[in-house]
């Protein structure tokens, strides 16, 4: 009994990080544009995973930024 216990709350864990996973990956809404440089696009938010990874780490340290001050 308590294992049933203790494997919903691993599984209701592991679903709540993986609902905050796919939150921060499919937050951006379609602009139209590349959310990095502002490249026209047809579809997709970046245009190309070295976009997408600078604004990544953009974002990232504006947030430590943000932090640190
Ligand atoms: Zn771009």
């Amino acid at each position: 009994m308590a294992d049933e216990i203790d494997n919903a709350a691993a599984l209701e864990e592991l679903e709540r990080e993986i609902a905050l996973l796919n939150r921060s990956r499919d937050f951006l809404k379609f602009t139209g544009k590349c959310h990095y440089c502002e490249h026209p696009l047809l579809r997709g938010n970046f245009c190309d995973s070295g976009c997408r990874d600078d604004y990544e780490l953009e974002k990232r340290q504006k947030a430590q930024r943000r932090y640190a001050a």
